[in-house]
This record gives C-alpha cells, sequence and structure tokens, in this order.
C-alpha cells in the first residue's frame, strides 16, 4: 500500500426498509416534484429568445452605403484577419454602367462564409477598411445539413436601402443606432 489513505469499509446488513430502497425513491421524488415549483431555467427555444448583451456577435451582414451600393471591394483583408479560415471570396472588376450596383472599382462576385467554422470573434469586421462586413444581432439559425451552414453572398448581402427600407433598418439592427 502506497498510501496510509484506505479505509476499511464498514459493510453493516441493510435494514428492511433499507432493502426494499422505499425510502430513497421517495426522497428522490421529493427533490423531483420540489423542482416542478422552482423558476425554469430553460426556455422554449426557437419561440423563446434570451435577450442578447449588447456586444453579442451574431450573422454576417454585407453592407451597401445609402445609394444601395456594394461597400464590399474584394481586397481579402476580412479572409485574412479571420482565425478560422471562414471566409473565401472572388474578385471581379466593375465594368462601365455598373457603378450604381457597386461603390469600388473591384467588387466581390462571389463571397462565402463557412459558419461551420466561424466563431464569431469579428475579426473580419475589425480587417475591413470598407465598413463592408459586420456582425449582426441575429442567430445563426440551426440546419441538419452541412451547406445550409455555407452562407453565400445573396444569404450576407444586406436589403436595398431604398427598394427594401424596412428590411435594411430591421438588418442594420443594432447598428443603426451606433453609427
Ligand atoms: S467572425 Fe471571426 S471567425 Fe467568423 S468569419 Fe469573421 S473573422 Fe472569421
Ligand atoms: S468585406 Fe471588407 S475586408 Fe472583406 S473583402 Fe470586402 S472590403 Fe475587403
Amino acid at each position: 500500500m502506497l498510501t496510509q489513505r484506505a479505509k476499511q469499509v464498514d459493510r453493516k446488513p441493510m435494514t428492511f426498509l433499507e432493502s426494499i430502497y422505499l425510502w430513497n425513491i421517495l426522497k428522490g421524488m421529493g427533490i423531483t416534484i420540489s423542482h416542478l415549483f422552482k423558476k425554469k431555467v430553460t426556455i422554449n427555444y426557437p419561440e423563446q429568445t434570451r435577450s442578447f448583451s449588447k456586444v453579442w456577435r451574431g450573422l454576417h451582414v454585407l453592407n451597401r452605403d445609402e445609394a444601395g451600393r456594394e461597400n464590399c471591394t474584394a481586397c481579402g483583408l476580412c479572409a485574412v484577419a479571420c482565425p478560422a479560415e471562414a471566409i473565401t471570396m472572388e474578385a471581379a472588376e466593375r465594368l462601365p454602367g455598373e457603378e450604381h450596383l457597386y461603390r469600388e472599382e473591384k467588387y466581390a462576385a462571389k463571397y462565402e462564409i463557412n459558419m461551420l467554422r466561424c466563431i464569431f470573434c469579428g475579426l473580419c469586421e475589425e480587417a475591413c477598411p470598407k465598413d463592408a462586413i459586420y456582425l449582426s444581432q441575429s442567430i445563426a439559425p440551426a440546419n441538419y445539413g452541412r451547406k445550409g451552414f455555407i452562407y453565400k453572398k445573396e444569404d450576407l448581402l444586406i436589403p436595398h436601402p431604398k427598394e427594401e427600407p424596412e428590411a435594411y433598418q430591421k438588418a442594420l439592427g443594432e447598428k443603426a443606432t451606433i453609427n
């Protein structure tokens, strides 16, 4: 024996009441019933949601300017800053006549975020020099398939401020009060 901490177990024979476990079952039921009258710690998500902290970071939004043009210039800084390597994009040149669609001469023809990789750190938002991406207060919905977590540009782009003003304001969320 390496230590002297071993204890001799006292194996007393059980009484009749102990041998039918009735008292222990009643004690357990008493604990269960007492929890029925306590305040619930769980919520019925998604019907109910918790209120989030003001600094809580949710789903990403690709931003537009006041005229509705896409801000992103496909510089790739967000992808470089991302510690989870969750962002991929393909750049394209803006053509003459597309000035009303894209603010800069280059834009993201494709832009994807893999939400299974994302850790919602917000570094992409901090790295962006064009105020083109930010993390909103919306929660990323659950999904059964992996593909459902690959958010494409169409999923991320904020609604047009002039064509869909209500949806635009809703998507801005907390950001509307920060700007
Ligand atoms: S929030 Fe963080 S992990 Fe998610 S895409 Fe942005 S930089 Fe990457
Ligand atoms: S979101 Fe910002 S950082 Fe990322 S590619 Fe577009 S402009 Fe660059």
